[in-house]
């Protein structure tokens, strides 16, 4: 690595898409408007069974089945969100109406659980 090249490097690597704007309805979806033009509705309960921290995704087995939760994780309540707030530059964190608040969305991994547009679930 020279001094020339890192010259060339002056800005930092775009990531593939990034949101513009992002509307949050607290009991329905969250709406991102992606730097590419995408638009993508998530809704809630879409977002809060894929959340991707290690205690959520601990519980899938390996055919990536979510097991039973054993403990007090249980919520049968409509799942909303009470806010949402952007982690760094890459990422945003949603705190839910089951206390939940550990799950670091990124950009890049909402990009991939995103809903197929037309297919509703
Ligand atoms: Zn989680």
């Amino acid at each position: 690595m020279t001094a020339a090249d890192s010259g060339f490097n002056a800005s930092p690597v775009p990531d593939p898409a990034a949101p513009v704007a992002m509307k949050l309805k607290k009991s329905e979806s969250l709406t991102i408007h992606w730097s590419d033009g995408r638009e993508t509705v998530y809704p809630l309960r879409h977002l809060r069974r894929m959340c991707p921290c290690a205690g959520c995704q601990g519980e899938r087995d390996l055919l990536g089945r979510t097991l039973l939760p054993v403990i007090s994780t249980t919520y049968d309540g409509p799942i909303t969100a009470l806010g949402a707030e952007l982690v760094g530059n890459y990422a945003i964190r949603i705190m839910w109406s089951d206390s939940h608040s550990s799950g670091i969305y990124s950009f890049s991994y909402l990009r991939q659980i995103e809903p197929l547009p037309g297919k509703s679930t």
